[in-house]
């Protein structure tokens, strides 16, 4: 991927979309496919906020079924199964485990009920691709089996479990970038770190955006005929500076944290009832424990948005009120990330309440004709909600669009008929390496894979193995020359997944520095500035 800012003043798009998160990037690669020029810009690394703080899953939403969103459940049983088919090595099956108890909230005729209505909305979850992607149906067990398979399950009154499936997306990140790379493919271009400044607005007519790009220091004015505001949390900032204030466009936000530890679940991800009424969830990854998320209104400045002491400690405590496991302690945790919701606002009470529905606004309303604006939804229904925009989009420009093929075309690096046989290949071509590293390319590079393997050939330096589960240090190399990281938190917590299980250790951080230092060319002033950013993340509150 290039990233040239000054090329892109010379052109006059047909969309100019702003932020690349998984919305943007969904966009982005709907119109670039059907045949629209396009230009995405990011304000920091893609996919650095909300897209890279989820849960980890591609699901339907078993909960908004209490809701009665059976449409909004639907869909997202449906584009579900796309994601495992169009991104077989990033979307596995993942079993949920929901205990039951003798009190009222968890009563298991209920669950059960929800848990046939599920079934019943993906009647179609068999047909994959990939045969090993086939979400079975869901079951009921006793007790007895319930603790044998899950000893982190709390035993008193426990009268049984469910067990329903639905997907793991096991690396958000980079499951955006092949998105944004599949978009690229379709000659849409991109770059990082180029913050929309303000719309380049004519008679109150949008023309497209004014950026200033983050690197150099430099502003850029970007012409496009439509522009789209893809900025989740961010839309309403972008909107209201676009109308120095006067937009009545206002996001609620919902915080939600995960917290990292050391495996506290075997294979299922365990669902439990807070007392308030919240769900919690440990869940497998990577050989530890993924635990989310809270739901709590955040009402301040999103750029100031950081993970508190205080909701780390509320995860914990839910999760030594819930479960039967030892008491979680606050070192236990390698790890924690946070993210904003932009959740649609329809006066719910409370933010957990709030529909994940997603809007696409034609600000015209406004009185800025050109802009559009795509606010909440979920990863999951990101594609099916670039495929509903361009409805508008295809108005507002008055043109013909081809037909839509984002949902039967492989995305970029996934073009993987049976993951097994792609895994099995890699490690006759490659038998140096280990299995764990074998496995750990191939699914989080998928046919890239090759790249990464020939980079640590030709370096052995590069072909040391960085983390329990077999990453290696060729993909900081990779990440740099082909993959636009721009620094180190790009390379450590979005590219390689060397971050994000927590800090690695003097020694493996001081080599990743290095190699960015090296490739990246900074000085001694950068480097430190780089390690300081790194290590606050790292750092727990
Ligand atoms: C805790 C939590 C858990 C979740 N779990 C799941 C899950 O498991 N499964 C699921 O399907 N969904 C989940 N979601 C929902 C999902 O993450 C979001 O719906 C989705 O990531 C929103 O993507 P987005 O692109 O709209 O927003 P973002 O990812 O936030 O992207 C917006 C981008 O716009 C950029 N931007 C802002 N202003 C500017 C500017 N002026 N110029 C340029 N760029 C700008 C930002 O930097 C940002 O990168 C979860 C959400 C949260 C918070």
């Amino acid at each position: 991927m290039e990233r040239d800012l000054s090329k892109l003043s010379s052109t006059t798009f047909d969309l100019a979309i702003i932020g690349g998160g998984i919305t943007g990037v969904s966009v982005a690669y709907e119109a670039a496919s059907r045949g629209l020029s396009v230009v995405l810009v990011e304000k920091g690394d893609f996919g650095q906020a909300t897209s890279s703080a989820t849960s980890k899953l591609i699901h339907g939403g078993l909960r908004y079924l209490k809701n009665l969103e059976f449409g909004l459940v639907r869909e997202s049983l449906t584009e579900r199964k796309v994601w495992e088919n169009i991104a077989p090595n990033f979307v596995y099956p993942i079993p949920f485990m929901v205990p039951t108890y003798k009190s009222f909230k968890s009563n298991r005729f209920i669950l059960m009920m929800g848990m046939i209505l599920y079934d019943v909305l993906s009647y179609d979850k068999g047909w994959t691709w990939d045969r090993s992607k086939k979400l079975p149906l869901h079951k009921s067990i006793g007790a007895k089996k319930t603790q044998m398979l899950e000893s982190c399950v709390k035993t008193k009154g426990l009268t049984g479990s469910s067990i329903y499936y639905d997907c793991q997306n096991i690396n958000p990140e980079r499951l955006t970038l092949a998105v944004l790379k599949s978009a690229v493919e379709h000659g849409a271009k991109a770059a990082n770190y180029a913050k929309v400044t303000s719309l380049s607005l004519s008679n109150g007519i949008v023309k497209g955006v004014n950026v200033e790009d983050l690197i150099s220091g430099k502003t850029h004015n970007i012409n496009a005929k439509l522009t789209i505001n893809c900025a989740g949390p961010w839309a309403d900032i972008v909107l209201n500076n676009a109308m120095s204030g006067s937009a009545n466009h206002h996001i609620r936000r919902s915080e939600g944290i995960h917290i990292i530890t050391p495996k506290l679940c075997n294979s299922h991800a365990v669902t439990m009832m807070t007392k308030s009424g919240r769900h919690v969830m440990v869940m497998p990854w990577r050989n530890y424990s993924l635990i989310g998320t809270t739901d709590k209104e955040y009402t301040g400045n999103p750029d100031s948005y950081r993970v508190s002491k205080e909701s780390i400690q509320s995860l914990i405590d839910d999760v030594n009120e819930n479960y039967g496991c030892r008491k979680l302690k606050y070192e236990d945790v390698v790890f924690a990330y946070g993210g904003l919701r932009p959740l649609v606002d329809d006066q719910t009470e409370g933010s957990y309440d709030s529909s994940r529905k997603y809007e696409i606004f034609d600000n015209k309303k406004d009185g800025l004709n050109g802009l559009i604006t795509i606010e909440g939804g979920k990863y999951t229904t990101s594609r099916r909600l670039a495929f509903q925009a361009m409805r508008m989009v295809k108005r507002k420009l008055n043109v013909k669009l081809s037909k839509s093929r984002t949902k039967s075309e492989y995305l970029s690096s996934c073009q993987i008929g049976s993951m097994d046989q792609f895994l099995s290949d890699l490690q006759k071509q490659y038998p140096e390496f280990s299995v764990q590293t074998i496995n750990y390319i191939g699914k989080n590079y998928g046919t890239e894979s090759h790249q990464v393997f020939h980079l640590a050939q030709q370096d052995k330096l590069l072909a040391e193995v960085v983390s329990h589960d077999g990453s290696m240090l060729a993909e900081v190399v990779y990440a740099i020359q082909y993959e636009m990281a721009q620094s180190l938190t790009d390379v450590l917590f979005r590219r390689t997944g060397i971050g994000t299980l927590g800090y690695p250790g003097d020694d493996i951080f001081a080599k990743v520095v290095a190699i960015c230092k090296q490739h990246l060319k900074w000085d001694e002033q950068t480097t430190n500035n780089e390690i300081n950013r790194a290590m606050s993340i790292f750092k727990l509150p």
